[in-house]
């Protein structure tokens, strides 16, 4: 069943879900939480639209596969064609912002960074991006910048991320990854988490908040 990308007043995008490129290590204080040395350029990774679900209802997940952790981070929604772009050609292209949840089996992941494996088995599987409901905006008049976010559990503050802090700005970033890979509406990216990733377990009441604009609630079951 395809992924329907929302709006929060509803209204639905014109087109399903396509991929969802997502950026590792963009934020210094997180790849030294993991041990991670900070990039000179993007770390690009690829979640397939099969592995979206909504963030905003409880989420039933594969504890299964291994420990699950979350990664609260910045979704940005495209709605225009992006291919090998500089980037002031991009705000035109984005038609919304949201929250998500690039969750990752952290032990599988380690196995396979070891191993020099790709991250698939880690990043990709079914249910691995919990995704919100879009804010509707015009790319070029936000402030990308001082985008303002956050997770708590269970009433407790575990990650605040800020975009001023970012290793690679929003913009940029998506024209790099232009690049190569071509944007197409529909597409979502993932901006790269804060510090303060963590365990999930089953029974967390998880709340995500972007700026004073949107609020998320949400159960793991
Ligand atoms: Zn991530």
């Amino acid at each position: 069943m395809a992924f329907i990308l929302r709006f929060e007043d509803g209204r639905a995008l014109d087109r399903p879900l396509g991929k969802i490129v997502c950026v590792g290590r963009n934020y210094a204080a997180h790849a030294h939480e993991l041990d991670n040395p900070v990039p000179e350029a993007p770390l690009i990774f690829i979640k397939p639209a099969t592995s979206a679900i909504p963030i905003d209802e409880q989420l039933a997940l594969r504890f299964d596969l291994g420990e699950i952790h979350y990664e609260a981070e910045l979704a940005v929604l495209i709605t225009a064609p992006l291919s090998r772009v500089a980037e002031h050609e991009v705000a035109s292209a984005i038609g919304g912002i949201g929250l998500a949840l690039d969750l990752t089996l952290r032990d599988v992941q380690s196995e396979l960074k070891a191993k020099g494996y790709p991250w698939e088995l880690a990043k990709a599987f079914d249910g691995a991006c919990p995704l919100g409901p879009f804010i509707a905006v015009d790319g070029a008049a936000v402030d990308w910048r001082d985008l303002r976010f956050g997770l708590d559990i269970d009433d407790e503050s575990r990650q605040r991320g800020h975009s001023a802090e970012m290793l690679f700005p929003v913009l940029g970033l998506i024209a790099h990854m232009s690049q190569r890979f071509t944007l197409e509406p529909g597409d979502v990216v993932l901006t790269g988490t804060p510090k303060g990733v963590g365990k999930l377990a089953v029974g967390q009441r998880l709340r995500l908040t972007l700026g004073e604009e949107q609020h998320l609630e949400t159960r793991i079951v």
